[in-house]
């Protein structure tokens, strides 16, 4: 028998042969959008930072006194003793926020879908969901137990045609989507979904991780609001950490028995979710500034020659994992941070720039990376 390591020695060339080995690069963050690597100071359109409030004055001196209050870690978990006074705080102003009845923090986004979406199916159950959403709503499908079974991206007529063909020989339905799509930075037609679940007796869900702040509040709750469950994660725009599904107040009290990765994790240290409240706070009250990652996205667009950014995420298709390497090699010499995001985050042969855009970009930096875009001709490519 082969040792563990040799096993993984193995794997590894396998991964690089693919250029599809992941590894860490040590990136410390200055601001919401200028960062230290390689003891080089560059601009990131790479972090979810949209608004930059991880670097909030406010936020950070929130986070700070909460630890003088309270201490450094939760000490439990939510039902034995982690349940500290913020959590009430921060679930009633998500709630008012998403216009629902109800809320209920999790650890993380992540820790949010594994632990909702098991608790709502499972055996004889039914879940359908885009074929672009995030690996955590993927993961807490699978988990559930329940049929899967994915609709092509966007795609109402084949998610229809998978309702009249399955729905019947199944309990309960769950449709799960996304509010805006975190590697396509497109939007989901959420009413249609609405009526569909509607029309076939089925729950729907959305995951609003790169729409809250981001999207005007109004349309976030005409597009993920009015989903009987609003999944979405704070470590966003919100520049925190932790995660919410917010609904009808029986949804947030089973959950509250119900969720696994509720019930056996720690709750999240008070630091953290007192930033959380701050940040919130700021995106409730200020329009100018979480309007400004669409507007920058869309000024990158239009200067790349692309279509208009539909979010503050925009994608350059570049297919080959090391075409989307050597390009995100290319943009860190010049100065800027762009990930480059290969499968499987992403559909084999998509791999691509992921573009992020912040309110804290400025002019220059825009029209530097546009024209980078432009110059490489990475656009003809998308197109071809
Ligand atoms: C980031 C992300 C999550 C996970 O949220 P975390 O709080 O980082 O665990 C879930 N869904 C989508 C679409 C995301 O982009």
């Amino acid at each position: 028998m082969p040792a563990l390591d040799d096993i993984l020695r193995e794997k590894l060339l396998l991964l690089e042969a693919r250029h599809a080995r992941r590894e860490f690069k040590e990136t410390g963050r200055l601001t919401g959008v200028r960062v230290m690597r390689n003891g080089r100071e560059l601009i990131s359109f790479s972090c979810n930072d949209y608004l930059g409030l991880s670097h909030h004055p406010e936020v950070k001196a929130a986070s700070k006194q909460a630890i003088e209050i309270y201490g450094a870690g939760a000490g439990a978990s939510r039902l034995v003793t982690g349940n500290h006074p913020l959590h009430a705080e921060l679930e009633a102003q998500i709630a008012v926020y998403k216009r629902t009845p109800a809320a209920c923090i999790f650890g993380s986004g992540y820790l949010a879908s594994i632990g909702t979406i098991p608790a709502l199916a499972g055996a004889g159950d039914l879940i359908l969901t885009d074929k672009l959403v995030h690996a955590c709503i993927i993961d807490a499908a699978k988990l559930s137990g329940a049929t899967v079974m994915r609709f092509a991206h966007n795609n109402m007529e084949h998610c229809r045609m998978l309702l009249e063909s399955n729905r019947r020989e199944h309990h309960h339905c769950l449709i799960v989507t996304e509010t805006v799509f975190s590697m396509d930075g497109d939007r989901a037609p959420i009413q249609v979904l609405k009526a569909l679940a509607k029309e076939f007796d089925a729950w729907l869900m959305t995951d609003d991780a790169h729409g809250l702040g981001v999207l005007p509040r109004s349309n976030s709750n005409k597009g993920g609001g009015g989903a009987d469950i609003q999944m979405g994660t704070f470590s966003k725009a919100a520049g925190s950490y932790g995660g919410y599904v917010c609904g009808s107040k029986p949804l947030v009290d089973y959950l509250k028995t119900a969720a696994r990765s509720l019930i056996f994790s720690t709750a999240l240290p008070p630091a953290t979710i007192a930033a959380s409240i701050a940040a919130m706070k700021i995106i409730a009250s200020d329009g100018t500034l979480t309007e400004k990652p669409l507007h920058n996205a869309q000024a990158f667009t239009s200067l790349a020659g692309m279509p208009p950014a539909m979010s503050a995420i925009v994608p350059v298709i570049l297919k080959d994992n090391d075409k989307a390497l050597a390009a995100a090699q290319l943009l860190e010499e010049r100065g800027f941070v762009v990930s480059a995001i290969r499968p499987p985050s992403v559909p084999e042969h998509t791999a691509r720039l992921r573009f992020a855009f912040s309110a804290l970009h400025d002019k220059a930096d825009i029209e530097a990376v546009a024209a980078i875009v432009r110059e490489q001709g990475w656009v003809c490519e998308l197109q071809a």
